[in-house]
């Protein structure tokens, strides 16, 4: 029996890295997975043949994420999932996990491109979390991802790190108005884990960005995802409004 039995969520960005892994586990626990993407629909099919391979259960669901309407379409294909799996639209657990990165130096950061990030990073959790909340019955769960660089100096991503500083403020103060609801929130901020990014295939890259670790490695996205299905397991009841480092002890010193 898993521990999230008769639960549904929602993973943004669950088409690959850690939302597909967070999915998978999620879904290994026993809840309705929402698996969510925006152009890679084969990709986000291939998540959903695998949890249904292992005996679990989810659908895909797509929405182009920091453009007008795009909440809007997420939970129409959300609702018309969840009801024709449950006969209901009852959302347990959301994760806010689709996100775009900068890779870009301060001095080129155009407006164009600071609003995207924000639209994509910031804007759309907030708004994904003001109409979850009208499905999210008591004892729900939401989870953000956030990033170590809220922490960590990193000139190539400033305005990427603004957004994330942005999502960890969600977690303090929707804590507090949450908590009559038994709802908990709070942020996980990786450290440098494994995604499709070509430095991951580059030895030399992946051994410097491993020695950044207390482990000496890169995060892989299973890593991310036990952290997720932790806090969105009955055993995390009494953390909420809470920023969980899980960037495997980097830069400690
Ligand atoms: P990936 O880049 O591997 O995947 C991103 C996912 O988000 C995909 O499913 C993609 O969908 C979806 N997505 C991206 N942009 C949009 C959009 N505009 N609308 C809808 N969906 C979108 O992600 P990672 O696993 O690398 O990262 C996941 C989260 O973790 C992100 O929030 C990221 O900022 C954060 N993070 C990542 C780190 C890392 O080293 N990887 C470190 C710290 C934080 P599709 O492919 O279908 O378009």
């Amino acid at each position: 029996m898993g521990t999230l039995n008769g639960k549904t969520a929602l993973v943004t960005g669950s088409s690959r890295g850690m939302g597909r892994a967070a999915a998978l586990r999620l879904a290994r626990e026993g809840a309705l997975v929402a698996v969510h993407y925006n152009s890679d629909k084969d990709a986000a099919d291939e998540v959903v043949a695998t949890i249904e391979k292992d005996g679990g259960r989810a659908f895909a669901v797509r929405a182009e994420l920091g453009v007008p309407g795009d909440v809007h379409e997420l939970f129409l294909g959300l609702e018309k999932g969840l009801k024709e799996r449950t006969g209901g639209t009852d959302l347990n657990i959301l994760v806010n996990n689709a996100g775009v990165m900068g890779g870009i130096s301060a001095e080129d950061t155009t407006p164009e491109v600071f609003d995207r990030l924000v639209a994509v990073n910031a804007k759309a959790p907030f708004f994904i979390i003001q109409r979850a909340l009208k499905n999210m019955p008591n004892g729900g769960r939401i989870v953000n991802i956030s990033s170590g660089l809220t922490r960590f100096a990193n000139p190539e991503e400033i305005a990427y790190a603004m957004t994330k500083g942005a999502v960890e403020q969600l977690a303090l103060h929707y804590a507090k108005l949450l908590g009559p609801r038994n709802i908990t929130i709070n942020s996980v901020a990786p450290g440098i884990t494994r995604n499709g990014n070509p430095a991951f295939g580059i030895p030399e890259v992946v051994e410097q960005m491993a020695g950044l670790s207390a482990f000496n490695r890169v995060g892989e996205p299973e890593d991310v995802a036990d952290v997720v299905a932790f806090l969105a397991s009955d055993d995390a009841r009494w953390i909420t409004g809470s920023f969980v480092d899980a960037t495997g002890g980097t830069l400690l010193g």
